[in-house]
């Protein structure tokens, strides 16, 4: 696996890759790798021939340069995590060859940027992350980039503004990679008390709860298992997965456990009859087992 770190170097790589036909596939990630991480890398190895994990801690995204201070960083344990799963190059640049002094353009999305997530982490997230995502295209030219359902929002966000800007990248996205109990994977349950951590179990199961009440109150059934895990959620709503407006299959769900602040969703499906109360209950995609 080979590390690169300039932005010429990278596009100079892609292209020498490209010109012997070799697709490139590309996993833009944050780093403080875990298995859902691991699941987007062995898509990509299997679905590309030259693959490109991106480690990329974006301070345009953060809204609170505490959470940005605190972020998990071992860049060492993620070179092994990616070489192990078969990447051969680590693009890991450092924040000046991503914003250089002088750096003033913005990609954004309004409307799909502005609820939920967008609201509350501030109107600069979703710009920050199609800023840097549209950069990330641009200097590694991928064929195919692989994102995560866990992000619902951004993947709604990346995928219009794709096809917007006429970005020559498919969009793959590959489903939430769950703990034993439910938890969605994600860097920032490292810190989660042991405490946190058990209550932190609330959000899936306020999902699967919701998802299981598809004919009845999903969102009332949602609310009493956040209130019985002690979470006061930030939002919990039912949203279109592609324009995130209200009503809609997709359960999202935001909470801050102590000082961490977790997210999760569900797409809930119905049985295709016009009247949902008579609705199979089997249509209920289920939040738990992991798959
Ligand atoms: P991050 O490093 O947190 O920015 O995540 C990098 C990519 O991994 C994003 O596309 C995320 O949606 C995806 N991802 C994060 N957590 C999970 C998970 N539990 N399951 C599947 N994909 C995930």
């Amino acid at each position: 696996m080979k590390t690169i770190r300039s932005v010429a170097e990278m596009q100079a790589h892609s292209r020498a890759a490209r010109a012997q036909g070799r697709r490139i596939g590309l996993v833009p990630t944050m780093g403080a790798f875990h298995d859902g991480h691991e699941s987007l890398m062995r898509a990509a190895r299997a679905g590309s021939d030259e693959m490109v994990v991106s480690l990329f801690v974006n301070p345009a995204q953060f809204n609170d340069p505490r959470d940005l201070e605190a972020y998990p960083r071992d860049e060492q344990a993620d070179a092994a995590i990616a070489e192990r799963l078969g990447t051969d190059v680590l693009f890991a640049p450092p924040p000046e060859a991503v914003y250089p002094p002088g750096f003033a353009t913005t990609v954004s999305v309004p409307g799909l940027s502005d609820g939920l997530e967008g609201a509350h982490r501030g109107p600069g997230h979703f710009a920050g992350v199609c800023t840097v995502v549209a950069k990330l295209f641009n200097m590694v030219a991928p064929d195919v980039a692989y994102f995560g359902q866990k992000d619902a929002q951004q993947v709604a966000v990346i995928r219009r503004m794709a096809r917007d800007l006429d970005f020559p990248v498919r969009i793959e996205v590959l489903p939430t990679i769950r703990e034993p109990d439910g938890l969605a994977m994600s860097s920032r349950n490292v810190r989660l008390s042991p405490e946190e951590r058990l209550r932190a179990t609330g959000l899936s199961a306020a999902l699967q709860a919701a998802a299981e009440a598809v004919d009845d109150d999903p969102l009332a059934a949602g609310y009493a298992v956040l209130a019985e895990h002690g979470i006061t959620p930030e939002y919990l709503a039912m949203v279109d997965p592609e324009t995130f407006q209200e009503p809609g299959p997709l359960i999202v769900v935001a909470a801050c456990v102590g000082d961490t602040r977790l997210i999760d969703n569900v797409l809930i499906k119905r049985a295709a009859t016009p009247d949902r109360r008579g609705a199979d209950p089997k249509g209920v995609v289920r939040v738990l087992p992991t798959p």
